[in-house]
């Protein structure tokens, strides 16, 4: 039976027997469209779009039957043009909910005898198919071929099992990955996260920031994927280096939920407990008595109040730099810039009310 997808919130003559999931399917088309052809002028404009409609379509089509629904209801599209770095990118999005049936037989638009699929569908759903297993096989190498059709037939589905080896090429020096697909990730994964719908994308990144979390952080950065709603779901304070590492990274759009949940992680920033703590003494032979800071290595630095320890690293030489709070100068400044940008923003949704 051939799924059905309306705008409508029921199905005549059927019943909703389960809501599934809500689904959404996204197409970005990106540096190929010129911006004479969005303004005019290309007749070939209303094709494309018709293209991607079809695509952002398939997809929604193929999430619903690998969901196991029978139809999905309440669908919405949006057409939305996104301006950057020099280029535009156009992203078609639809969302609906994915629904069980219980239909009478002459409700279903199609017999199962005239059931069809598009090649391109038939194709496409192959290819997850046999990506998967190919993911789940820690052997197996991810070739050039791979991720032409990762990137071709948006295979966002695989995101997850992508990311997952991504970390491993990250932290792993030494690993079973040879060089040729460390490169392959290395070139192809970024584009593949910024071609995702921003909250797919999200919750693949978020998923796992412990594994590697500078390059969570770079991938965070580089993709735009600033999520203040994930990072108050994980404010404490063992998890504030990454939580600081993110407060340089940016989101496409801000909105007032979004500046509520700035603003909590500013609380939170504001809150962090003492690591470590101060105690009168000398420094060192020569210096004067005065205030010590006792950072959590339990190194003794004579410090100004908020100052950063100044001990060496045993191996590393670098110098300690963490603060009664356990934090460095870097991060110290990261923070007071967050908290600025957090300003700029109220300023403006406030003036906006
Ligand atoms: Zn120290």
């Amino acid at each position: 039976m051939r799924l059905i997808v309306t705008t409508t919130d029921s199905i005549e003559g059927c019943r909703i027997v389960e809501y599934i999931d809500v689904l959404r399917s996204s197409v970005v088309v990106g540096n190929d469209i010129a911006l004479g052809d969005l303004f005019g002028g290309n007749r070939n404009y209303n094709n494309r779009l018709n293209d991607i409609y079809e695509k952002a379509m398939q997809g929604l089509r193929l999430k619903a039957s690998i969901a196991g629904a029978d139809a999905v209801v309440g669908l919405h599209t949006d057409f939305e043009e996104i301006f950057g770095k020099g280029k535009t990118r156009m992203v078609v999005s639809m969302v609906g909910t994915a629904v069980k049936l219980d239909c009478q037989p002459k409700c279903l638009p199609e017999d199962k005898k005239n059931a069809s699929v598009s090649m391109d569908t038939l194709h496409r759903q192959y290819l997850l198919v046999s990506m998967r297993k190919k993911l789940d096989n820690s052997d197996y190498s991810l070739n050039e071929d791979d991720w032409g059709n990762i990137l071709k037939y948006s295979l966002t589905d695989l995101a997850p099992l992508l990311y997952n080896r991504y970390l491993v090429v990250s932290t792993q020096t030494i690993s079973n990955i040879p060089l040729s697909e460390r490169k392959l990730l290395q070139d192809n994964f970024i584009p593949f996260i910024q071609s995702m719908d921003f909250d797919e994308a999200v919750d693949v990144v978020y998923s796992d920031l412990e594994t590697a979390p500078e390059c969570s952080s770079v991938i965070i950065r580089d993709c735009n994927l600033f999520a203040p709603s994930k990072i108050v779901g994980m404010l404490e304070a063992e998890h504030k280096h990454i939580i600081i590492s993110l407060l340089k990274s940016d989101k496409p759009i801000y909105t007032a939920e979004d500046l509520a949940g700035m603003e909590r992680i500013v609380e939170f920033l504001d809150n962090l407990p003492d690591t470590g703590y101060y105690i009168e003494g000398r420094g060192g032979v020569f210096s004067k008595t005065g205030t010590l800071l006792v950072c959590e290595r339990g190194h003794k630095s004579a410090v100004e109040l908020g100052g950063h320890c100044t001990e060496l690293l045993e191996g590393s030489g670098a110098v300690c730099n963490l603060n009664v709070k356990g934090i460095t100068e870097a991060e110290v400044a990261a923070i007071a810039s967050f908290k600025e940008k957090v300003e700029v923003l109220r300023a403006i949704l406030n003036r906006g009310l």
